[in-house]
C-alpha cells in the first residue's frame, strides 16, 4: 500500500498514469545502465552489501591456538599473513596446511619482516632487517623465495601480500611494483573503507586493530555495509602472543555479529576479495590488466 500512494504521488491521479507510465519506460534502460556501472551496487561484492577480511600478521602460535578453532567453529574463512622464518611455521607446519586446507589463506608477510629503521620510532628494527639497507632486488627475491615456502606449504599459486611494517618503499623505488605479477594484490596499514572502484589494489587499506572494543569493530562492519565499501581488520595477538592484541572476547564477539549478518557481509580471504576486485576494475577499465 505504501508503494501504491508513492506510485500516485508520483505518476498523480488515474487520468495522467498512462501517459506518464509510458514517459517513465522511455527512462528505464537509462537508469538500467547507469546503476549497472555504480559501485553502489551491492552485486559486486558477490550479491553481499559489503565485503569483510580478516587478517592475522606475523605467523604467531595464537593464529593457530585461538584464530583458527574460532574461524572454524563458525565456518569464517580469514588471511594468515607468514613471515617465512618464523619458528612457528618450521614447527607447527601440519597444522598451516590444514588451516590452508580448510580454506584460510596463508598471505605472503616476507621472510624476515624488514622494515625500514631509518624512520622515526623504529629503534626495535635491527641491523640485519633494516629494509632501508635491503637493495630492491634482494626484497623482491625473500618475497619470492617466501612464495615458493608457502606453496610448499598449501600448493596454491595465487596469494595476496602484506607489507611488513606498511613500508612499501626503499629510497624511491616502491618494491612492490617488480611483485605485481606475483600477487593478487598487496595489503598496507592505513585506515580506510573504499567502494569497489577505489580500492587500490597495490595497497589496500586495512584497520589494524589493538585494544579496540567489538562495539568499535562492529560499527566498522556496520559503516562498510552502509557504504557498499571493502573493510579489511589487520590484527596481530588475539587473547595475547603479541603486544599489539585484542581479547578473546572482543574478538569473538566480532566474529558472531559478522556471521549472524553473513547474509549481508562477504566474508572472505584477502586472495578471493583481491581477485574480484581485479575483475572488476579490468572490465571497467579502471586497471591495466
Ligand atoms: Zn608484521
Amino acid at each position: 500500500m505504501v508503494k501504491l500512494a508513492g506510485l500516485k504521488q508520483i505518476f498523480g491521479n488515474k487520468s495522467n498514469i498512462m501517459i506518464n507510465i509510458k514517459s517513465c519506460l522511455l527512462f528505464i534502460p537509462l537508469l538500467l545502465a547507469g546503476t549497472s556501472f555504480r559501485p553502489q551496487n551491492t552485486q559486486v561484492w558477490n550479491n553481499k552489501k559489503c565485503a569483510v577480511v580478516l587478517t592475522y600478521d606475523d605467523a604467531i602460535d595464537v593464529d593457530l591456538d585461538n584464530v583458527v578453532p574460532a574461524l572454524d567453529s563458525m565456518k569464517l574463512k580469514g588471511t594468515f599473513y607468514i613471515i617465512g622464518s618464523s619458528p612457528v611455521v618450521n614447527k607447527r607446519m601440519g597444522e598451516w596446511r590444514r588451516a590452508a586446507k580448510h580454506g584460510h589463506e596463508l598471505g605472503n608477510h616476507s621472510l624476515f619482516h624488514p622494515c625500514d629503521g631509518s624512520l622515526p620510532g623504529r629503534s626495535f628494527v635491527g641491523p640485519d632487517n633494516d629494509l632501508s639497507k635491503y637493495s630492491v632486488a634482494r626484497t623482491v627475491d625473500e618475497i619470492r623465495a617466501t612464495n615458493s615456502l608457502l606453496k610448499a606449504i598449501d600448493g596454491k599459486d595465487v596469494r595476496t601480500f602484506a607489507y611488513p611494517c606498511g613500508d612499501r618503499k626503499i629510497g624511491d623505488v616502491f618494491f612492490y611494483e617488480q611483485l605485481r605479477n606475483d600477487f593478487a594484490g598487496a595489503r598496507g596499514v592505513t585506515p580506510g573503507l573504499q567502494t569497489i572502484d577505489k580500492v587500490d589494489l597495490d595497497n589496500v587499506d586495512c584497520y589494524a586493530i589493538n585494544g579496540q572494543t567489538a562495539d568499535y569493530m562492529i560499527a566498522l562492519v556496520k559503516k562498510a555495509m552502509e557504504t557498499h565499501t571493502l573493510l579489511v581488520f589487520l590484527f596481530h595477538g588475539v587473547g595475547g602472543g603479541h603486544n599489539l592484541n585484542v581479547s578473546l572476547k572482543e574478538h569473538s564477539q566480532l566474529l558472531h555479529f559478522i556471521k549472524q549478518n553473513e547474509k549481508d557481509i562477504w566474508v572472505a580471504p584477502m586472495v578471493d576479495v583481491a581477485v574480484r576486485i581485479r575483475e572488476y576494475q579490468v572490465a571497467n577499465h579502471l586497471k591495466r590488466n
